[in-house]
């Protein structure tokens, strides 16, 4: 992100002249207090706003006048977004089954991404038959599966219980680690912030405050 500007009308910035570098499998986090701009954030980079000015790049190619679906991310959103009819294996091959790949090539990567996320003895159920953590895992395999170049997470855990919570950041944290995806995870909660992340990106007013590792924050905060 160059300098992004996102103005709503006339009034102060939504984002405020932003630039962050997200390194490739970095785990990047958006944090700061309701309205400080990090979901607009955060949909400027999958395609969902546009951008007032600046330069939203992936690589080397300037995504900003790209479709969503041209920029090859994926989101995973609070509810993940799942088919409550299709068995966890038809929602991971839903992407590619969009993509009218053949059974052979469906089959060998789902079952490749069911295994990584430790899913593959769940591959008949249904997600009202699933925890939390295994629904999100689902999600996450949907992106695996389209091969994406970053995962996004919209306050996916804002909804849970403290406990389930503890548990989910946990499995985040792990699993983001064993794909090495580069992340960005948006989220209003600091502990989630100064847990989960690489680096954190503290937001206020639409303006990037700091942008250090969760270390650096406790040390100088
Ligand atoms: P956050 O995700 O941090 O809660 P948002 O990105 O949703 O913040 O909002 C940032 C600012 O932009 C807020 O002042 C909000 O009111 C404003 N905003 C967000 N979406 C719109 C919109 N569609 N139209 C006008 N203003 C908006
Ligand atoms: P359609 O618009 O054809 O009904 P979808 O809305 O499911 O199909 O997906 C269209 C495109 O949107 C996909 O090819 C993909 O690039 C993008 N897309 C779908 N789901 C997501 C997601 N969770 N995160 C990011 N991009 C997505």
């Amino acid at each position: 992100m160059k300098n992004i500007v996102k103005k709503y009308g006339d009034g102060f910035p939504a984002v405020n002249d932003i630039s962050i570098d997200v390194a490739d499998g970095e785990f990047v986090i958006l944090v700061g207090p309701s309205g400080c701009g990090k979901s607009t954030l955060l949909r400027m980079i999958v395609g969902l706003e546009d951008i007032t000015s600046g330069d939203m790049m992936i690589g080397d190619r300037r995504v900003n006048d790209l479709a969503p679906r041209e920029r090859n991310l994926a989101m995973v959103f609070q509810n993940y977004a799942l088919y409550p009819h299709l068995t966890v294996y038809e929602n991971i091959a839903f992407p590619l089954r969009l993509a009218k790949a053949d059974d052979a090539t469906v089959d060998e990567k789902v079952r490749a991404a069911s295994k990584t996320l430790e899913l593959d003895e769940h591959l008949d159920r249904k997600p009202a038959n699933l925890s939390g953590g295994q629904r999100q895992r689902v999600a996450m395999g949907r992106a695996i599966v389209r091969d994406a170049d970053a995962f996004l997470f919209d306050e996916p855990l804002s909804n849970l219980d403290a406990k389930l919570r503890g548990q989910m950041r946990s499995e985040i944290s792990r699993l983001q680690k064993k794909l090495g995806i580069t992340t960005v995870y948006v989220t209003h909660d600091q502990t989630e912030a100064m847990t989960l992340g690489d680096r954190v990106a503290v937001l206020k007013r639409g303006i990037l405050q700091q942008l250090a590792t969760p270390r650096e924050l406790y040390s100088n905060p």
